[in-house]
């Protein structure tokens, strides 16, 4: 039965945390963009708001409380390995 290794190996992808941008509810003014501190999230030509650099987030929150209109959520990253194998 492999199905729970198969999970860690999920688990291990998600090593960052996850930016979700609620488009609908964002107005473009750029004051997320403007506060990371890791420049992870910018801006397109037409203005809406994307992560370019998701790697580089370290989950500070500061865009989500700078948000006026809560249209951008961060989740911590989740576990990236199973303990027991760092202690071998
Ligand atoms: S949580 Fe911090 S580092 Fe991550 S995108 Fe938001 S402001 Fe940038
Ligand atoms: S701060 Fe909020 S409303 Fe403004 S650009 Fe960023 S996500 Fe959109």
């Amino acid at each position: 039965m492999g199905s729970k290794n198969d999970k860690r190996k999920e688990l291990t992808l998600e090593s960052h945390p996850q930016i979700t941008i609620f488009s609908d509810w964002c107005k473009s003014c750029g004051i997320c963009v403007a506060f990371c501190p890791k420049e992870v999230l910018s801006m397109d030509e037409n203005s809406r708001v994307f992560a370019k650099a998701p790697e580089k987030c370290i989950a500070c929150h500061m865009c989500e409380i700078r948000c006026p209109d809560f249209a951008i959520n961060v989740e911590e990253a989740r576990p990236v390995a199973d303990s027991r194998e760092e202690k071998q």
